[in-house]
């Protein structure tokens, strides 16, 4: 193939025309990545600081604290060298970061993504730490990653990840230190090996080393639907403080993975109207609502949204800026940034995924007055549950669905009217009041615990 000048403007166009090689010589390859880095907006570790700061002025935290509040306690950085099935030996890099453990053991899932790094690691484990304080769980927090594509991975290849990746870890994970659930690319599987990793070096059988296991391995009963449970009990109290009402309210949500398709199911379940669904492959709209059983049956088959018939395709950047009541980004960081914030047409905004709002576009969206139910309020469903099935496995008694449902109606219910409270009365948003709430209970168990003295 002819190659062109390097002098294109298209920089991912110049990415796949030139070997590596090509852009090394002529000196172009350094400065196209620096243009492919994540700008400070859209780098996530940014994000959290950006408004933790907001929140530690608001608090008047003193300098100290907020030193010791802000640092990741552990950070960890493996290489997990695995043999694939082809014979050839691969090393793969991984990452745990543990970032407060002040209130106790640290938690926080494990993604499983190509372009996983330490920053983005980093955030999403004080994410977590913010989160387990919002819902007042006694559990500090934590995140983990490896840099891979599990589509391009074999069942035992991936196997053979995991394992070597909690092997890597056995020494700081564990129910009493950390323990790890799931998050994107990893599933109930993953953790079962997990679990049984860690057990063999133990050398006995350790459930509670993490959460989101399978049923039969000391699993609990609503853990996986829990996050989009969670989604829609915050949903449920935004709009009855706006005195709207499900039957008219129009909901679009982005990824239909765990949380993206239980929060569609739930939401439907319960009286609103889906007008449109992503996912990585594209959307799907249609503003008279769309069967979410259908389009359920329809994503089984043909695993993604995009062909549902009885809806028109949309692209995954137009979706979100569809007229809408509340938008539900259920798929990952930086979805709506500065570039698109001031297209958002969504009265509410709930924050299925981590991070999926920038730092940025808060301040937009602040301006047009959308509510924001803050990711570490919205979606903390999911570790609410991780903490019940811990707690199950360590008593060796487990809990009837109607158990778990009701305990986390009542954690997420009134953890939204503390937050909502906490910003009517400090005249802050919801995301900075979550923030608040969050380091406010760190820091007071913090001194508490004598750390800073
Ligand atoms: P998942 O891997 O099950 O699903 C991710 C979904 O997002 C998939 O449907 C994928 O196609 C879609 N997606 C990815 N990139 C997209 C894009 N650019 N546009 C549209 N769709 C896209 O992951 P998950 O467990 O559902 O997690 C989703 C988010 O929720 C993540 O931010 C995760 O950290 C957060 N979260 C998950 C849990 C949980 O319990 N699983 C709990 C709290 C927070």
């Amino acid at each position: 193939m002819r190659r062109g000048p390097l002098a294109e403007p298209d920089i991912q166009t110049q990415l796949e025309t030139y070997t590596v090689s090509e852009l090394t010589s002529t000196g172009k390859l350094e400065a196209l990545m620096e243009q492919l880095e994540p700008t400070v907006e859209t780098n996530p570790f940014e994000a959290m600081v950006s408004r933790f700061n907001i929140a530690a002025e608001k608090l008047k935290l003193d300098q100290g604290l907020y030193e010791v509040l802000i640092a990741p306690d552990r950070e960890i950085t493996v290489s997990l060298p695995v043999h694939m099935d082809d014979g050839r030996l691969k090393v793969f890099k991984g990452y745990r970061v543990q970032h407060n453990m002040a209130r106790g053991p640290a938690k926080g899932g494990i993604r499983y993504a190509p372009d996983v790094n330490l920053d983005e690691v980093r955030a999403l484990a004080a994410w977590m730490t913010w989160k387990c304080a919002v819902v007042n769980i006694p559990f500090g927090g934590a995140k983990g990653g490896i840099v891979c594509d599990p589509k391009k991975l074999s069942l035992s290849e991936l196997e053979r990840v995991t394992r070597r990746y909690t092997a890597s870890l056995i020494d700081i994970i564990g129910p009493e230190r950390d323990v790890p659930a799931p998050d994107i690319n990893t599933d109930e599987r993953v953790m079962a090996w997990i679990m049984d990793t860690y057990s063999m070096h133990v050398r006995h059988t350790v459930t509670a080393v993490v959460t989101g296991k399978p049923i039969d391995l000391g699993g609990s009963l609503g853990r996986r639907e829990a996050t989009g449970r969670g989604c829609m009990i915050v949903c449920d109290r935004a709009i009855s403080r706006f005195g709207m009402k499900r039957e008219n309210t129009r909901v679009i949500i982005q990824g239909c993975g765990n949380v993206g398709s239980m929060a569609a199911r739930f939401l439907y379940e319960a009286g609103y109207r889906i007008i449109g669904v992503s996912d990585i492959n594209g959307g799907i709209y249609n503003p008279l609502g769309i069967n979410i059983s259908r389009m359920m049956t329809h994503c089984q088959d043909a695993k993604t949204v995009v062909g549902f018939p009885d809806a028109e395709p949309i692209s995954g950047a137009e979706i979100l800026e569809q007229p809408c009541d509340i938008l539900l980004p259920a798929a990952t960081e930086n979805q709506i940034t500065s570039q698109n914030a001031d297209r958002i047409q969504a009265k509410i905004i709930c924050e299925g995924a981590n991070g999926p709002t920038t730092a940025q576009a808060d301040d937009i969206l602040y301006n047009k007055k959308i509510f924001i139910i803050p990711d570490i309020l919205a979606n903390a469903g999911g570790v609410t549950v991780s903490y019940f099935e811990w707690v199950q496995d360590r008593q060796g008694l487990f809990w009837n669905l109607r158990t778990v449902n009701d305990q986390l109606e009542e954690i997420m219910v009134n953890s939204f009217d503390t937050v909502a409270s906490y910003a009517d009365r400090h005249n802050v948003n919801m995301r900075i009041a979550a923030y608040m709430l969050a380091i406010d209970r760190v820091a007071f168990t913090t001194r508490e615990r004598g750390i800073y003295a």
